[in-house]
């Protein structure tokens, strides 16, 4: 059973929103049992595709990557599940290293794969 009071951020670099819409279709029993939230555009394919409650933040590269690192400071996160585009240079690369690095400083866990966010799902 997923813990509801749980709360995960999911984001996905423009060459992964595909892989995270098929990741979420496949776990969508499980992350609907969770307080979901997401970066703008990954939340409205999720929400358009998958019918799941998730609160929106700003696009990631306009702040919503910004605003996930706030809440992970507040202690408002307890996981953030990130598919990074690996073959992609992107202008707000630095977001992702300030995510990891606040991931890291607070002990969240952090999922940059399909691999690991399915590890970290089955521990919730
Ligand atoms: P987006 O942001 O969901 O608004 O596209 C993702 C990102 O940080 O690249």
């Amino acid at each position: 059973m997923v813990d509801m009071s749980k709360r995960v951020a999911l984001v996905a670099h423009d060459g992964k929103k595909e892989a995270m819409a098929s990741w979420a279709y496949r776990r969508k029993r499980q992350l609907e049992q969770l307080s979901l939230c997401a970066t703008g555009t990954t939340g409205s394919l999720l929400n358009d595709r998958l019918d799941l409650d998730i609160k929106r933040l700003k696009s990631g590269p306009q702040g919503g990557d910004a605003q996930l690192g706030a809440m992970i400071a507040n202690g408002e996160l307890d996981a953030l599940i990130f598919f990074i585009d690996p073959l992609a240079s992107l202008p707000h690369d630095v977001d992702v290293k300030s995510l990891v690095r606040l991931a890291t400083l607070y002990d969240i866990p952090l999922a940059l794969n399909q691999a690991s966010a399915e590890a970290i799902l089955s521990s919730l």
